[in-house]
């Protein structure tokens, strides 16, 4: 048993034949991870116990000729600002370095009912807010495509840990490119849903109008799976729709595939992208073009404003939502005593050491954004563009189904390089943020080539992960037979 050889699939087929159990699974997932994570970083702890319980309940259900589950023994890695019971979450930030999390997250309870060994909690970027994944608070995570380079970011963890088989799959968060971004730089699937598809009850809030749960895997078949077993209303969250995804989200057609009209945004191929990236997007589009897809050139007009007013409503949200760790009923730092503080120092001692410099910047400018006498000029007015964003891609959706572009503007990028330089480091997301702004399920397929990874990414309408997975899906059956 190899496991880079391992899908979804072929481990449910093991099960079955009874090539191997899920415990002899969930044990070497786990062995290959802790030796594998000295040079990756893409976990932060392991969850072991969790793990191989999870493995010898579907180990015992199968000797019992019971359904395992859909999702049976398949290891999969969490990102640490989901919440699984009784296990830290610390979201990579000091603040929470103790924290231990309450209850399971929607997400994490129904992958637990699946089956799914849930392996350990992943690196990413303090409280999800960066592109390299260098802003966690206690290590670095290496590309293992190049470990002088980082995997991209905020879900950097998630997706090295997927691109270095150390899990066959892995929840990330995405709330202006978090999933795609870091699965582009790593070579792997990254799925953001649609903002209403999959519940957030339980993920640790950045910026709660673009946040969505989705999934990394090795193929866009696998994506598939995954997003399937995590979506679905929730009544704990009220943001979630109730929507059905039926058979064709698993099993697309290739006609189906070919009814579908793909557009190409002029705005997202300009100056500045790396030869590198725009080499391999020619090359993405010519292989869908042999599968006989339609592609047409459109328009989103207003793609030049999608990142100023990202970094409007995100600091906005970002400082109400981190307001609750004020060191009371979350965020207590060690070392801070209580005794003799007054309450305003309290929450100065405790925000003050608990937070790193990035979340800091985003508290104080969105408080500001926030503030009477400015809420007008910046949040109103960014609100207003966001409609525009939005109205960019329903004009575009008239005349096609789906729409390509690349990931992010470069390849991933060396450990250092932009950790200093906040303005570069929002660049790295200017593809993906519209997508957040406008609500959109967008998907990181990796483009079939040589050298560091490069993503291609199809957005899709409301609610139509079906129509991006399907092309994804074509895109890499090309390669499945070579
Ligand atoms: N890199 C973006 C940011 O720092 C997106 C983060 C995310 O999607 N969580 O805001």
């Amino acid at each position: 048993m190899h496991l880079h050889d391992l899908s979804v699939k072929k481990i449910r087929q093991g099960l079955m034949e009874k090539k191997f159990s899920a415990f002899e699974i969930a044990r070497a997932f786990l062995d290959y991870a802790e030796e594998k994570n000295k040079d990756i970083g893409a976990y932060l702890r392991l969850t072991e116990n969790l793990a191989l319980e999870e493995a010898n309940r579907v180990d015992i259900a199968l000797a019992e000729g019971k359904n395992p589950g859909a999702l049976a023994g398949v290891p999969l890695a969490v990102k640490d600002n989901i919440l699984i019971e009784g296990e830290l979450a610390t979201a990579a930030s000091k603040i929470l370095e103790n924290y231990r999390a309450a209850y399971d997250a929607t997400v994490v309870k129904k992958l637990k009912a699946t089956g799914a060994a849930l392996l350990g909690k992943t690196n990413m970027d303090e409280f999800a807010m960066g592109s390299s994944t260098e802003n966690s608070a206690f290590q670095l995570t290496k590309n293992p495509g190049d470990l002088e380079r980082v995997p991209g970011g905020s879900s950097g963890g998630s997706a090295a840990a997927v691109a270095a088989n150390m899990a066959i799959g892995a929840l990330g968060s995405d709330t202006g490119g978090s999933i795609r971004q870091p699965a582009g730089f790593c070579g792997v699937v990254g799925l953001k849903p649609t903002y209403g598809a999959v519940s957030r009850y339980g993920l640790m809030a950045m910026a709660s109008s673009l946040d969505q749960i989705g999934v990394f895997a090795k193929t866009v078949e696998d994506a598939a799976i995954l997003f399937k077993e995590i979506a679905g209303h929730d009544p704990l969250d009220a943001t979630g729709v109730e929507t059905e995804y039926g058979g064709e989200l698993l099993n697309p057609t290739l006609e189906q595939a070919r009814s579908l009209r793909v557009g190409v945004p002029k705005e997202y191929f300009v100056a500045g992208m790396e030869n590198e990236v725009a080499a391999a997007m020619d090359s993405a589009i010519t292989s869908l073009k042999s599968l006989k897809l339609e592609f047409k050139e459109i328009s989103l007009p207003h793609t030049k404003y999608a990142l100023s007013c990202y970094y409007i409503i995100m600091p906005a949200e970002v400082s109400a939502n981190l307001a609750r760790f004020d060191g009371i009923r979350y965020g207590e730092v060690g070392g801070v005593s209580r005794a003799g503080l007054s309450l305003f120092d309290l929450y100065k001692q405790n925000r003050g050491r608990g937070f790193g410099a990035e979340a800091k910047r985003r508290i104080i400018l969105g408080t500001f954004i926030l503030s009477a006498g400015y809420y007008d000029a910046y949040y109103a007015k960014a609100q207003k563009v966001r409609s525009l964003i939005k109205n960019d891609f329903n004009e575009a959706f008239k005349e096609v189904d789906v729409i390509l572009t690349p990931v992010s503007p470069t390849v991933a990028f060396k450990i250092g390089e932009k950790v200093n330089d906040p303005l570069a480091m929002y660049l790295s997301d200017i593809f993906t943020i519209p997508v957040n702004l406008a609500g959109l399920p967008a998907v990181s397929v990796p483009v079939r080539k040589s050298g560091l990874p490069v993503g291609f990414q199809l957005i899709g309408k409301r609610f139509r992960e079906a129509d991006i997975l399907a092309v994804g899906r074509f895109y890499e059956k090309i390669f499945e037979n070579r």
